[in-house]
């Protein structure tokens, strides 16, 4: 770049040129202008930031080393231009109008300013830039001093960094606030259109706190990856994924219809919870899917987003790893739950517990061999609460500790009765949920509870659900094994009804498998599930475990079963869940009974 003093600067046209009134302050201005004092220029080429001098009318008269190389020309090629060639429209289309404002009314724009606008290379290319222009007068003459900063840079880390705070840095989805501005915008430009249709999913990964503690965070952290990137894979184009928790996420996506919605729902939750390959381990993520469909009926994000949660809520109460579309009837079961909540909170101490025993027969002989215990909720003001409804509200809730520690207590003290009586069943079981049975130290306190009673050895047992026992097999096995060390016995409860199968069941130390209701409704006469029992029953003999079948209602059922070689029976057929009272007498009346006596209960 040339330093030698620039081209002559023809002005004839400028009105000042006659009237200076300091010849003076008028060669000083000129020389700076012209570049033609040398300890000026050097100074100018010494900034790091682009110079650039103008008089009045935009013309360009001196320019520094570092602009000519922001914007890619030699000196020679600016000096006499107007200024407005180094920026791009609109601003070279307003310059000469606001400096015409300027000099007339003195109101400034960008004089003493500084602001960011837009520079334009020699090549027509267009970047960021800082810019400050000051004002020299001498005299009558004026000059404009503008400072030009590229600032590419800065704009670039300041929109790193705010993607960096609108996004999940694991996922690169949005955070929940970006996600709501989004969300809130798409559905603001959509306001006046008839057919809009958007759906709102909410998603909940079932315990992925227990992948993280089998595999490593890594595991857990390349899972969520995979699940966002197939959640891409499946929503339209047009969805907004964000990741509101850990493991929970929110998408919203434009749709044809309602129809659409739900289908797309499906569609997600069985690509969700395909097996995923995370840094070489197999996974298979349980998810919960709640959703809600936005479109004329409903006005705002927050209801949708409220609806989208309630049936997540309702999702995960049924046992998770589902889809559920909003239905009113969410927002009463809420409540609902809310309120048993509150209530069984206070139900031990206003003594409103209590424990009923069902019978568990020989097919063959009649008698009882032994006896599961269930709970009784009997509200001082709503009346009986069936197990089935409070049980999961006291797991959600944590409840479920204090009350089964309550179960334990008063199921072994019925059992010392009944050893006293001279009726005490083989084994007593006790239902236990399946946070309780990986997480809580069970074995400790069934010790500590038994302890003093050494002829209730070998005489308590615990039901649990099958996918309680296969959710996490490595703490099964081990909680299984330390139940057996101190004599307590454990069952398989609801076999069937899960989706797991014999192969996790045969590595669990366990005696007993009970074969859910559901498959014994309609046997004999329903051949598959007849077949089903008959195969159950086979394998489970084959791996060593004795059978119990549930829910037998009818004498037809009880033959079919015995026969096919079913071990104990329980249903109905031979007695309803009971007081420790009626159960004893049941008892008593059964021992010595033959084959096929008469029902009770
Ligand atoms: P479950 O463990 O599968 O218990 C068997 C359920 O089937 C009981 O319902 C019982 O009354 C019912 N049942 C028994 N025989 C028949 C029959 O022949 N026909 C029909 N239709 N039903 C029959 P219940 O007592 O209402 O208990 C429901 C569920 O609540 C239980 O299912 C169990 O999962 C849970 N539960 C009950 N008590 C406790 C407890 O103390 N702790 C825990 N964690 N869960 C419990
Ligand atoms: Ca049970
Ligand atoms: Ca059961």
């Amino acid at each position: 770049m040339s330093t030698s003093p620039a081209a002559e600067i023809a002005d004839p046209d400028s009105p000042d040129a006659t009237e200076r009134p300091g010849a003076a302050d008028a060669a000083r201005i000129t020389d700076v202008f012209e570049r033609r004092d040398p300890f000026v220029a050097a100074l100018l080429d010494a900034a790091v930031d682009g110079i650039i001098i103008t008089d009045r009318r935009g013309v360009i008269r001196s320019i520094n080393r570092a602009c000519c190389n922001q914007f890619g020309y030699d000196e020679e090629e600016l000096v006499g231009r107007s200024v407005t060639a180094l920026m791009p429209p609109p601003f070279s289309r307003d310059h000469d109008r606001y400096m015409d404002g300027y000099l007339e009314t003195g109101r400034a724009r960008i004089i003493g300013i500084g602001r960011d606008s837009l520079g334009k290379r020699k090549d027509g290319t267009v970047f960021p830039i800082h810019l400050s222009v000051g004002e020299a007068r001498l005299g009558s003459e004026v000059a404009f001093v503008g400072i030009i900063r590229d600032i590419s840079d800065r704009l670039a880390a300041e929109q790193r960094a705010s993607f960096l705070a609108r996004h999940d840095p694991l996922t690169g989805v949005l955070t929940r606030s970006a996600f709501l501005e989004e969300c809130e915008a798409v559905l603001r430009d959509a306001a006046h259109d008839e057919e809009r249709c958007y759906a709102l999913y909410s998603l909940d990964v079932d315990q992925f706190s227990d992948i993280n503690e089998a595999f490593g965070f890594h595991v857990g952290d390349a899972a969520l990856k995979a699940l966002v990137s197939r959640v891409t894979e499946v929503l339209p184009r047009e969805t907004y994924i964000c990741r509101i928790a850990a493991d929970e996420f929110a998408a919203l996506s434009r749709v044809p219809d309602a129809e659409v919605g739900r289908t797309l729902a499906d569609a997600l939750h069985d690509r969700l919870t395909a097996s995923i390959y995370a840094e070489r381990h197999w996974v298979r993520l349980r998810v919960s899917i709640g959703a809600a469909v936005f479109d004329r009926t409903v006005e705002r994000l927050e209801e949708l987003n409220a609806k989208a949660k309630l049936a997540l809520q309702s999702v995960q109460h049924d046992g998770g790893n589902a889809v559920c579309f909003y239905t009113p009837e969410m927002a009463a079961a809420a409540t609902r739950r809310m309120l048993l909540t509150m209530h069984l909170a206070h139900a031990i101490e206003r003594d409103e517990l209590h424990m009923v025993f069902q019978p568990i027969v020989d097919g063959r002989t009649g008698t009882v061999v032994s006896a599961e215990g269930l709970l009784r909720w009997n509200h001082h003001s709503l009346g009986p609460i069936s197990p089935a409804e409070f049980i999961p509200v006291a797991e959600e809730s944590g409840l479920i500790v204090p009350i089964t520690d309550w179960v334990f207590t008063r199921v072994i003290s019925h059992m010392i009765a009944w050893d006293r009586d001279g009726v005490l069943p083989d084994r007593v079981f006790v239902n236990i949920s399946g946070q309780q049975f990986l997480r809580g130290n069970l074995t400790h306190r069934l010790e500590e509870l038994l302890a003093p009673h050494p002829c209730l050895r070998g005489r308590l047992g615990l039901e649990i659900t099958e996918q309680a026992a296969v959710r996490d097999l490595k703490a099964a096995v081990h909680t299984l094994g330390e139940l057996a060390r101190i004599g307590v016995q454990a069952a398989i409860d609801d076999f069937g009804s899960g989706y797991s199968s014999l192969s996790y069941v045969q590595q669990l130390p366990v005696a007993k498998l009970k074969i859910d209701r559901a498959f014994i409704i309609g046997v004999p006469h329903d051949t598959k599930n007849a077949a089903l029992v008959r195969a159950a029953i086979g394998m489970a003999h084959g791996l060593g475990l004795s059978t119990v079948a549930e829910g037998v209602e009818l004498e037809e059922q009880k033959d079919f079963l015995t026969a096919i070689g079913c071990d104990l029976l329980q249903g109905y057929l031979f007695g309803r869940p009971m007081p420790p009272d009626a159960f004893a007498d049941l008892v008593r009346a059964r021992a010595g009974i033959a084959p096929g006596g008469a029902a009770q209960g």
